[in-house]
């Protein structure tokens, strides 16, 4: 079997920066990535045949942990039946109709084939819907790579701590308004002189592309200002529906937002997203009304499966155990730092939880962009010496999974102790 790094250096020749996605690369914490060749439950193995305990779950999906029998068959299932149709079937009906009947927000939804298009489509279609160009974005939240929401973005933007990205053009930056977040009054000045032409506001669920922030009744205040000047609320819920709790975000503040996004979670590891609405909004895309939108492989009967014997699958039960899992490791992570003398803070919605590498209480961008990265980046290396694959980026959410039980939360627990070490000690 080659190593972990002979794979990385000769993914370099073919591949940019030899990753699919920026923060694979490992940029913000140095070395190798582990080059992953089987997944099950709770446990990753690589191809030096090493086994880590997975705390970012493909960044969510993994709910149920890697392979879950039950989804695998489906999947399995539907392959033998075709890989895709570009054509309806029944499969796309159910999973529409897992939603609709889980999120009082969604009275319609349409399938896409990842969180960056369902964010990239509800903004055209909100567009379409209030005849109006400009969108109110927050520092740090991430909307996947659509390119009017790169400005000040969260997840590997800030990771790399990139003003935004090149090869946007300036005309698409300048049609998104980017304010603090939790800025209320920034929110109000922004409405004061442009709300008559601003089509919506997104926001992420909670942000956890800048690590987790309760957003409280931040959500809220959000659709009021939008309705108060005829703007829509689009709740981007791909990271936390169906994850910070059995409704997302939802679950937290009651907030039925006009638009909401999905993915993640809801195409159980396979390549998906969508968004949905309320009908009257909905009904303005193809073919019923002039927004166009459209996908081939979209509702793909493999994806489909996959959400449904996934989204089938979480009940209460699954919440609480996820929730008391977090507050486990909360506590452990909190002393094993505080016993070393770390600076740090954590920051939890619901099931989903950050430690953050600064002692400020963080509640926006800036606050998240004061972390020592540098020990972070200690801290990082000495878990996954020990076994433990944490998110490779001071500013991203951890996740547990249902495969995540006692045992195997007491092998991170055990890593903690020597990872706050090296994490207080430069010299390690
Ligand atoms: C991951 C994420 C996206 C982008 O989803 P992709 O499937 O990576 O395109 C959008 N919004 C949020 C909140 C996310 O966490």
């Amino acid at each position: 079997m080659p190593t972990n790094a002979e794979l990385f250096a000769r993914a370099q020749h073919s591949i940019p920066g030899g990753v699919n996605s920026p923060v694979r690369a490992f940029g913000s914490v140095g070395g190798t990535p582990p080059y992953l060749v089987s997944g099950k439950g709770a446990l990753l193995t690589d191809s030096e045949g090493t086994e880590y305990v997975d705390l970012v779950g493909s960044w969510g999906p993994m709910i149920l942990g890697h392979a879950d029998p039950r989804v695998v068959e489906a999947v399995t299932e539907a392959a033998s039946h075709s890989l895709s149709f570009g054509a309806p079937h029944e499969g796309e009906i159910r999973l529409a109709e897992l939603v609709i009947n889980r999120v009082p927000a969604v009275d319609k939804i349409r399938m896409v084939n990842s969180g960056t298009e369902a964010t990239m489509s509800a903004l055209r279609l909100a567009r379409g819907f209030t005849g109006r160009d400009l969108i109110v974005k927050f520092a740090g939240c991430y909307h996947g790579h659509v390119d009017s929401l790169l400005a000040e973005a969260g997840s590997g933007v800030a990771t790399f701590s990139l003003p935004g990205s090149a090869g946007v053009t300036d005309p698409t930056t300048a049609e998104t308004l980017v304010l603090p977040y939790g800025d209320r009054e920034a929110v109000r000045r922004a409405f004061a002189e442009h709300g008559e032409n601003i089509a919506a506001i997104i926001t992420e669920g909670a942000p956890c592309n800048m690590g987790v922030i309760d957003p409280g009744d931040f959500n809220a205040f959000l659709l009021d200002e939008a309705h108060a000047a005829g703007a829509l609320l689009i709740v981007d819920e791909v990271l936390t529906g169906f994850r910070a709790s059995a409704t997302g975000a939802h679950g937290f503040d009651g907030v039925v937002a006009d638009l909401v996004t999905f993915g993640k979670v809801i195409g159980g590891g396979m390549p998906v997203g969508a968004f949905g609405g309320r009908a009257d909004i909905m009904e303005h895309l193809s073919p019923l009304g002039p927004v166009y939108q459209a996908g081939t492989l979209s509702g793909n009967p493999l994806a489909t499966a996959a959400g449904i014997a996934t989204l089938s699958q979480l009940d209460d039960a699954l919440y609480a155990q996820l929730n008391d899992s977090a507050t486990t490791l909360i506590s452990a992570f909190d002393e094993a730092l505080s016993a070393e003398g770390v600076p740090h803070s954590i920051n939890r919605f619901g099931t989903l939880f950050s430690v953050f590498f600064t002692d400020r209480d963080v509640r926006c961008y800036e606050d998240a962009k004061s972390q020592d990265t540098d020990a972070f980046a200690r801290f990082f290396h000495a878990m996954l010496a020990q076994g433990i694959y944490m998110p490779p980026s001071a500013f991203e959410a951890y996740f547990v999974s249902r495969a995540h039980t006692p045992d195997i939360l007491e092998r991170i627990i055990a890593a903690l102790p020597a990872a706050a070490k090296a994490a207080a000690s430069p010299k390690g």
